[in-house]
């Protein structure tokens, strides 16, 4: 299969932009005339410094980052965030609000947990995560350090449509699957965090978005590496960071900014999941399994309600060229990421593709 005739529906590591890619080919051996690929390049170098500056320059152009905010680009995935957050902001026998809306926040509530006192503010469990909880059903507590919530549910595929209300508690978002899909008051946000592989670049960067006023405050035993102060003060570079991911993300921002920024990327993704929604909210055989007012722009999530029709679903698609369709374990199914780089042309190619499975299996 070639790449021109697959669509890659893939929740993460997913597709970019093939324009970006095309850039990256082209500079990969000798980056604008300096005779070295950016892999082989001293994170110390000027000419590594100018594209670190460019990228962050387009990520604070892009979403309109203040000043009182800093941008890091980090190592250990969205993940390492769980624990980063609490070593630096729970202090010494605080306590934060955590809303589980999912399998990542929930991680994150269990490692929150060891490092200080964990208020459930909302858990949706009870609903499988096919929801996301009203503003008046969040338990707030006015103390906490802090209220942790996931923007995207990328595995149930429920997405929250609303900014948390928490009053002088700072807003901590782990934005990993929605990051740079719409405009985003960064001023509300203490920190926002994204893994850098669903939206963003290849996997190996995790951007940080944080309000400085936050930074310095980490447990006494939080290794270096873990604090955000270190990497504040050392601009992300205390140690050697992600070189040539931080490059791909920066050619995507670009390219981003191309596109018309991330209003655009709004107004598209809103056709563009209104196409598999609409047709999902007629079909006879498939159906959607987040409930209606909280669906995932981002991850589309659905199935037949019969598991061994939804394998031969995904397997057919898979034959046809609609790559990583198959739902995630938790939830059975399936599920087809439209993110920023994902053409129109290749969801409205899915849908035909779910239409015509319709009538060949709907009696
Ligand atoms: C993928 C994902 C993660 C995990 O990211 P890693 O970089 O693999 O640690 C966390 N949160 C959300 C919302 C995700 O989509």
């Amino acid at each position: 299969m070639s790449r021109e005739k697959t669509y890659n529906f893939a929740a993460g590591p997913s597709v970019l932009p093939t324009e970006v890619l095309k850039t990256a080919t082209s500079e990969l051996l000798d980056y604008h005339g300096s005779g070295m690929s950016v892999m082989e390049m001293s994170h110390r170098s000027s000419i590594y410094q100018e594209i670190f500056d460019e990228t962050k320059a387009e990520v604070r152009k892009l979403l309109r980052v203040p000043d009182t905010h800093e941008i890091l680009f980090l190592q250990g995935g969205a993940s390492t965030q769980f624990s980063m957050v609490p070593l630096n902001l729970m202090g010494e026998e605080g306590s934060a609000d955590y809303a589980v809306t999912g399998n990542f926040a929930g991680s994150a509530a269990k490692e929150a947990k060891k490092y200080g006192r964990v208020n459930i503010a909302a858990d949706t469990g009870e609903s499988n995560h096919t929801r996301i909880p009203e503003q008046t059903e969040l338990k707030l507590d006015q103390n906490a350090k802090y209220f942790y919530y996931c923007a995207n549910n990328t595995i149930y595929g429920t997405e929250w449509k609303y900014v948390p209300e928490t009053g002088s508690v700072p807003l901590v978002c782990d934005m990993s699957s929605n990051i740079m899909t719409k405009p985003v008051d960064v001023s509300k946000y203490g920190i926002i965090f994204a893994g850098a592989q669903k939206n963003m670049a290849p996997a190996g960067v995790t951007m940080v978005i944080i309000d400085r006023a936050l930074a310095g405050r980490e447990l006494p035993f939080t290794p270096l590496m873990l604090s955000y102060k270190t990497m504040i003060d050392k601009d992300s570079m205390y140690n050697t960071p992600p070189c040539y991911n931080i490059y791909m993300l920066g050619l995507v921002m670009k390219w981003l900014t191309k596109q018309g920024g991330v209003e655009e990327m709004e107004k598209r993704k809103t056709e563009k999941a209104a196409v598999l929604y609409d047709y999902l909210d007629e079909s006879r055989l498939f159906r959607g399994c987040a409930l209606k007012p909280h669906r995932s722009d981002m991850n589309v999530t659905f199935t037949t309600g019969d598991k061994e029709l939804d394998a031969r679903f995904a397997k057919e698609a898979a034959s046809a060229g609609f790559l990583n369709v198959k739902g995630h374990r938790l939830v059975g199914g399936m599920r087809a990421s439209v993110y920023n780089a994902q053409s129109m042309e290749a969801v409205v190619a899915l849908r035909e593709f779910m239409k015509e499975f319709e009538v060949k299996n709907h009696e």
